[in-house]
């Protein structure tokens, strides 16, 4: 396993972390001065400073992109699957104008969320059949255009209103239904936010191998969690053991970036030097 306690060379910073606290290039400009060589920034924080902006901004900064969040929302009634499929193509057309080695997918949950104005559903399965017939249109389009696909497993929790894909397991099976192959254009973003309870876990990092690992993003779970989706917890203070998935990635070849991903009503309060600040210590010493 890589040592990540002498520098912070591996550590990506996914732009929500500090979304509250200015626009992408001010985001870019702090992690200049903290010596962050890698983000994954968000598609409305792109628009907010226009596409063009931001991939001179990126280009100007040296910066990498660890990913490109986010593709997805697959679920809608009938009346919205060109507007889905349109929306996906102009994800992957903003990722390959920004350089992101993929496009990060969350897959929806029930089409009245994803989709809002869609009709209501209470069909998960349904949900779930949706999403692997859209992955699979999409799939098309990114692979003409050289772009891989990363499908977040997100937190049962979410199930309903944001994703309907909550397993590691349930990704790796759609990325083996629809990239037999393992071809390296379809694959997994993992998070362990999401997915450090699982009894699963392990044996589904060791069938994923290198060529499905896409992406790894880390925070915490903190106990108690008072909002379910904006406060998760910096790296450390909260009861997962991140140092052993990452160690189980890399044992599967896994060398990207550790993409620090935290939604959370406390740290956007924060100034956004000293979340920098305090990212790059735990990132040398919990990741
Ligand atoms: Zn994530």
């Amino acid at each position: 396993m890589r040592d990540f306690s002498s520098d912070h060379r591996w550590l990506s910073l996914n732009t929500a972390t500090v979304r509250k606290q200015g626009d992408l290039t001010a985001i870019i400009e702090a992690c200049a001065r903290h010596g962050i060589r890698a983000i994954d920034p968000w598609r409305d924080q792109v628009a907010t400073i226009g596409l063009e902006r931001a991939v001179r901004a990126v280009r100007d900064a040296g910066l990498e992109l660890s990913g490109y969040c986010r593709g997805g929302m697959f679920t809608s009634d009938a009346a919205r699957r060109t507007e889905v499929r349109d929306d996906n193509r102009r994800a992957i057309d903003e990722a390959r104008a920004l350089g992101a080695p993929c496009v990060v997918l969350v897959a929806g949950g029930l089409p009245q969320y994803s989709r809002p104005g869609s009709a209501a559903s209470k069909d998960i399965a349904q949900a779930r059949a949706q999403v692997d017939d859209a992955i699979a249109d999409m799939l098309e389009y990114a692979r003409a255009v050289g772009m891989p696909l990363a499908i977040e497993p997100l937190h049962p929790a979410y199930a309903a209103d944001r994703a309907c894909v909550n397993t590691t397991k349930q990704a790796l099976d759609t990325c083996d239904r629809l990239d037999p192959q393992r071809t390296g254009a379809l694959g997994v973003a993992l998070d362990v936010y999401h997915i450090w309870w699982d009894p699963e876990l392990m044996p589904q990092i060791a069938r994923a191998g290198k060529d499905r690992l896409l992406a790894f993003h880390v925070c915490d779970w903190l106990v108690p969690t008072k909002d379910i989706l904006n406060d998760r917890g910096m790296m450390g203070d909260g009861v997962i053991d991140i140092k052993s998935v990452r160690s189980a990635l890399e044992a599967q070849g896994f060398s990207g970036y550790s993409e620090i991903e935290i939604f959370s009503n406390d740290w956007w309060e924060k100034p956004m030097d000293e979340v920098m600040r305090i990212c790059i210590e735990r990132h040398r010493t919990m990741v």
